[in-house]
């Protein structure tokens, strides 16, 4: 048995025995008669007693005889010497005062401020252990990431060959830092990953980890953050204590973003614990010079909101550019990923990264699985083109729904819209050609053209700029031409358009009444582009709006014109989407050479859903993932 229980056992008799012997103390006294006062008065002044024993107000006498017999007697107040002398010792009674000690009444008096004291030194024992939960607060929740978990190496990763590069050097420097140091070089303090979401930072980080043979320490951004004042800066002051007794090391702050946000700008009114977390970084990172090896890695896609101070020479004194990766890398992470997926000898990564452009790692991650994803479905034990095509159709568009009903007039006012797109990107000289078109729905759209370029490209010109609005607009052209009615398909068309005139207006410097100014700064946010802010006047503001009025007026203009021109060529594309439905490449080349189709390779999807008009989340998709499909039109600044 436990000792616990036996000692509670003594305790409780321990109790017992007392509260019995009290008892019984009071119990002997009890076994004398009570008398009033008056008797007691009478009998003293009679000399009848032979003793009093006077306790307090109780007063218990003893009268004389052959067996003196005691009784007790209550005064209204304990008496005085005084009393006593008149009243019994006068007259010659002897006495006996007693200041007997009251056990019980100590008892009751003490046992209150007993169970207080009990009570209380439990509550500091809580609170005592309740401090350690708050010290434990202050500990960093860094993780520490072995060299045998990590099973992801360099050679993992792909298609950001210059980041790839940079990083060998920062594990090169803590395998073998006296080669650097023997030429005076002094160690990068801290790396900040810079690139759009799944681009491969997380992915990178742990390639280093894998690679790094020092122990490497992984936190997130947000495990700094926490409802309580300093938490988050104790945190910080833990995380450096830990790594500077394990250098050399590494420690890699995910999402720095969280932590790392411009200070005094915060939109709520600025976030107290969050500059001090900041502050304490900032210490932090000044704190520990050359004797300690450590570096630290930091990964963000929101370099924009960094505080600048974070970026000064001797904290993230160095920054790697994780991209979006081009064609070749595309084509090498698609590799990486199929070595596990049996691919049919049909299938062409290249084609595949050719026709993803702006897909960063994460999304050819998902394309393949996707992929096989849709053999598994169809029953194959292969991965063919035809379900890469409809994978990168689904992480797009999202899946083609075939459920829903949808009237032969929408249907038909979906193919004149799409065809109006895709003739207006085959004829304008500068458009990028078409790749695909349909009015299968997916996702929100009703239907798509998908073009884009040949290759990756880095700028756009004005003429590519005019013709790619031009091709947004097309959609809407074609309804009002056939229709002489217009739907509320094109609205994602329209932002699209807009948006390319007023970066054209303000950035770009491509309106010769507004001049060659930049009017919106822009900023370097992966997130799209947001003002900052109007820095101009009232009247350069409506010049602005007047600019892309114009241009949007004189492009829709331009287009109405050319549909109605090449009317053959327009009916050509639309009724041959009526009859396939998607018309590839090939199948539209075909079609614009004016020879005959015949598509029984493809299967025709089921005519049915039609819903062009919600098209807009696919603009919020492009923003999550990093993934353009309509024409990608904004050009990459160098
Ligand atoms: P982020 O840049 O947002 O941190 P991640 O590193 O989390 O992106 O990437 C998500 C996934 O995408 C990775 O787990 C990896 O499988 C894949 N991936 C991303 N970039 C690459 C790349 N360059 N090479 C190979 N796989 C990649
Ligand atoms: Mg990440
Ligand atoms: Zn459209």
């Amino acid at each position: 048995m436990a000792k616990f229980p036996m000692r509670g056992l003594l305790i409780a008799l321990a109790i017992v025995g007392f509260i019995v012997f009290i008892a019984s103390q009071n119990n002997l006294r009890q076994s004398s008669t009570n008398e009033t006062l008056s008797v007691l008065l009478r009998d003293a002044s009679d000399s009848y007693l032979s003793k009093v024993e006077v306790n307090g107000t109780k007063v218990i006498a003893t009268r004389k005889g052959d067996i003196p017999t005691r009784y007790v007697a209550f005064t209204p107040n304990p008496l005085s010497t005084d009393e006593i002398q008149r009243i019994f010792v006068d007259k010659g009674i002897e006495v006996d005062v007693r200041h007997s000690f009251n056990w019980s009444a100590l008892l009751f008096t003490l046992l209150p401020i007993l169970l207080l004291i009990g009570f209380l030194w439990y509550l500091t024992r809580g609170m005592r252990s309740g401090n350690d939960g708050a010290m434990q607060f202050g500990k960093s929740k860094a993780r520490m990431v072995s060299e045998e978990e990590s099973n992801t190496f360099f050679k993992d990763v792909a298609g950001c060959e210059e980041a790839k590069d940079d990083l060998v050097e920062v594990v090169e420097f803590l395998k073998n830092p006296e080669k650097f140091k023997n030429l005076g070089a002094r160690i990068p303090h801290g790396v900040l990953m810079v690139g759009p979401p799944g681009s491969g930072k997380t992915y990178l980080a742990k390639a280093v980890a894998g690679e790094a043979q020092v122990p490497f320490f992984s936190i997130s951004g947000s495990d700094f953050v926490e409802m309580f004042v300093g938490v988050g800066a104790a945190r910080v002051r833990d995380l450096f204590e830990v790594a500077k007794k394990n250098a050399p090391c590494i420690v890699f702050i995910d999402e720095i973003d969280a932590v790392g946000r411009r200070r005094g700008i915060s939109v709520n009114g600025g976030n107290d614990e969050r500059e001090q977390t900041l502050n304490a970084l900032l210490v932090e990172m000044d704190g520990f010079e050359t004797e300690h090896d450590i570096i630290i890695m930091a990964a963000t896609n929101r370099p924009d909101v960094l505080d600048p101070a974070l970026m000064r020479p001797g904290r993230f004194d160095r920054q790697i550019t994780v991209d979006a990766p081009d064609v070749k890398g595309r084509e090498a992470i698609l590799k990486i990923h199929s070595v596990d997926k049996p691919l049919d000898e049909a299938v062409n990564l290249k084609q595949v990264a050719k026709r993803t452009p702006g897909f960063v790692g994460a999304d050819l991650e998902n394309l393949l699985n996707e992929a096989a994803l849709v053999a598994a479905r169809h029953g194959q034990d292969k991965i063919l083109p035809a379900d890469l095509e409809e994978a990168a159709d689904r992480v797009v568009m999202g899946p083609a729904r075939r459920s829903r009903v949808i009237s032969p007039h929408e249907r038909k006012l979906t193919a004149y819209h799409e065809a109006g797109h895709a003739l207006a990107a085959h004829l304008l000289e500068y458009a990028d050609p078409v790749h695909k078109i349909t009015i299968v729905p997916r996702g929100n759209a009703g239907g798509y053209v998908m073009n884009f370029p040949d290759q990756d490209r880095m700028y756009s010109t004005a003429k590519m700029l005019l013709d790619s609005i031009a091709v947004a607009l097309a959609g809407r052209a074609a309804e009002e031409i056939i229709f002489g009615d217009v739907s509320t398909g094109a609205s994602n068309d329209f932002q699209q358009a807009t948006r390319t005139a007023r970066m054209m207006v303000t950035r770009w410097g491509m309106s010769d009444r507004v001049g060659k100014i930049a009017l919106s700064e822009g900023s370097n946010s992966y997130l799209g582009d947001y003002e900052t802010g109007q820095s101009y006047s009232d009247e350069t503001a409506q010049q602005i709006d007047e600019e892309i009025k114009r241009i949007i007026d004189e492009q829709y203009q331009r287009i109405l014109d050319l549909l109605n021109k090449e009317r053959d060529l327009f009916e050509r594309i639309v009724s041959a989407l009526l009859e396939f439905e998607t018309l590839h490449v090939e199948d539209f080349d075909k079609l614009m050479r004016g020879e005959e189709l015949d598509l029984h390779h493809e299967p025709v999807e089921p005519p049915q859903v039609k819903e062009e008009a919600p098209k807009e989340d696919l603009d919020d998709d492009e923003d999550a993932s990093g993934s353009i499909f309509p024409p990608n039109m904004i050009p990459k600044h160098g």
